[in-house]
């Protein structure tokens, strides 16, 4: 392993070092998303953060069980305990299945993640498939006396926890300030204080997601199935479990509560949290219109879209900036992006190109491969790591240009660092060579026309002919005039 690894841990408000609770293993849990709607911008954040994470960990040696749930039941509309739930909403307005619902945004966010280069997780469980384990929960918190029973409901009783576990010790908030601040919502009488949440909700008679259970046929609590599903994949405790900066309070904070009531144990080492996107300079939200999905952004499709982005344009962009940073959309940052990622993968091409001089060796590249280690080392620093990359492109450009010679062992050592860290390590995609062809369909196009000629040259019209007609067969027309021949697609 590459020297050691800092983690800034939310929890303690530093930066430290990155010790597992069983090495060479690794358990990670990221919250993943609420499955009633397509992806936004906003969410490819913490997906890209995490497989950064994931990508790293695995690089340097450890093996990494990297959990992201899917979120199908229990989120309610205003992300306390009142409002719909948003997955039975979606399916009351579209006269579906909820779990049609749920299918069908899954896929289209597996979709959007691929297209994303964000590899899947190595687990990826449903809340409504661990009904079982989230009522385990509940009991056992009931046993403890931390939770209380109001008409086939469960609330967490957070004062009693208080009493013996600090409650806020993630999110720094105080019991007494979150009192004389949070206002009793509608609906809520049933809860002994305001600051309490629900583990068990009794289900309203229109409510369709419902289960059976000791207390009343109803649904879990939103935040009870990251603990549940954390502790049955990876264990209690275990190392690293990340989210939006927006989860922190009350979701994270919840979820410690709700493990050390149940089972005496802090669940998690070191908790990370990305910070959010805006989008110029404005929090994003369905109520501002500045919402963006990704696949609007994928295919320009939106008033604040200038152009079309590509997947690996969001890609570098967002890891441009270290992930507890801020990163405000901008049409101009987003281009200014492309430009650097293109950068990128023109050195990529030409590094694969370069020869290396009879000279000895310098520690230039030693030095800068070891920059690299340190940047990421630091907290996963994408951002000091890309400027680093961008010295090594200047590098790669010289020696092309004649301007400055390399040894083989430089060049090879330059040569596995720069592919690991942009293609493995921060997940970036050559898409000249993938999606968009246009390059590859011009060179091919030109071959295939210089052989028309050629058999013209010769009168063998029986070839031009068979050539013309089966481009045409292909859609694509040939013209020829006093210019030479040309061709496009036809209309
Ligand atoms: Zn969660």
């Amino acid at each position: 392993m590459e020297n050691k690894l800092f983690i800034y841990n939310t929890l303690t408000r530093n930066k430290e070092e990155f010790n597992p609770i069983h090495p060479p293993h690794v358990g990670m849990y990221v919250c993943g998303p609420t499955v009633y709607g397509d992806a936004h911008l906003g969410h490819a954040r913490p997906a890209i953060t995490f497989d950064l994470v994931f990508r790293y960990l695995t690089h340097i040696g450890y093996k990494v069980r990297y959990v992201r749930n899917i979120t199908d039941v229990g989120h309610l509309e205003h992300d306390a305990d009142s409002g719909e739930d948003k997955i039975a909403k979606k399916a009351r307005l579209e006269q579906l299945e909820p779990m049609e619902v749920v299918q069908y945004f899954t896929n289209r966010y597996h979709h959007d993640m691929e297209r994303l280069n964000v590899l899947p997780p190595s687990i990826e469980p449903h809340a409504s498939g661990h009904i079982i384990e989230q009522m385990d929960l509940i009991k056992k918190i009931i046993n403890n006396g931390f939770a209380y029973e109001e008409n086939g409901s469960i609330y967490f009783d957070v004062q009693k926890y208080n009493q013996k576990y600090p409650y806020g010790i993630l999110s720094g908030r105080k019991i007494d300030e979150l009192l004389a601040t949070t206002r009793e919502l509608d609906g809520q009488e049933e809860k002994h204080a305001s600051v309490d949440f629900a583990l068990w909700k009794k289900a309203a008679p229109e409510h369709i997601m419902r289960w059976e259970s000791p207390w009343s046929n109803g649904f879990p609590g939103w935040h009870l199935e990251c603990s549940a599903m954390g502790k049955k994949y990876l264990g209690s405790p275990f190392d690293i479990h990340g989210g939006g900066l927006d989860l922190m309070f009350p979701h994270h904070e919840c979820e410690i509560a709700q493990s050390q009531a149940a089972d005496g144990v802090t669940p998690v080492k070191y908790w990370m949290h990305n910070n959010m996107i805006t989008i110029e300079g404005q929090k994003m939200g369905k109520s501002l219109g500045n919402f963006i999905t990704l696949e609007q952004f994928f295919n320009g499709n939106h008033p604040k879209l200038e152009k079309a982005y590509s997947p690996m344009n969001i890609r570098f962009f967002i890891l441009q900036a270290h992930y507890r940073s801020t990163v405000d959309f901008s049409n101009a940052a987003l281009q200014a992006a492309d430009k650097g990622f293109r950068k990128l993968m023109e050195a990529a091409k030409t590094l694969q190109h370069l020869t290396p001089s009879d000279i000895a060796s310098s520690d230039e590249i030693k030095t800068w491969r070891n920059r690299c280690y340190e940047a990421m080392n630091d907290d996963f620093n994408s951002s000091i790591l890309i400027a680093h990359l961008f010295d090594a492109v200047r590098i790669i450009n010289s020696v092309n240009d004649k301007k400055q010679q390399i040894s083989a062992d430089d060049l090879q050592l330059l040569t596995t660092t720069f592919n690991a860290f942009v293609f493995d390590i921060l997940g970036l995609m050559d898409e000249t060579e993938s999606g968009d062809n246009s390059e590859l369909i011009n060179g091919l196009m030109n071959t295939i026309l210089q052989l028309r000629v050629d058999a013209r040259a010769r009168k063998d019209w029986a070839a031009s002919d068979a050539i013309r007609d089966q481009l045409a067969a292909l859609n694509i027309i040939v013209k020829d005039g006093k210019e030479g021949t040309t061709w496009g697609f036809k209309e």
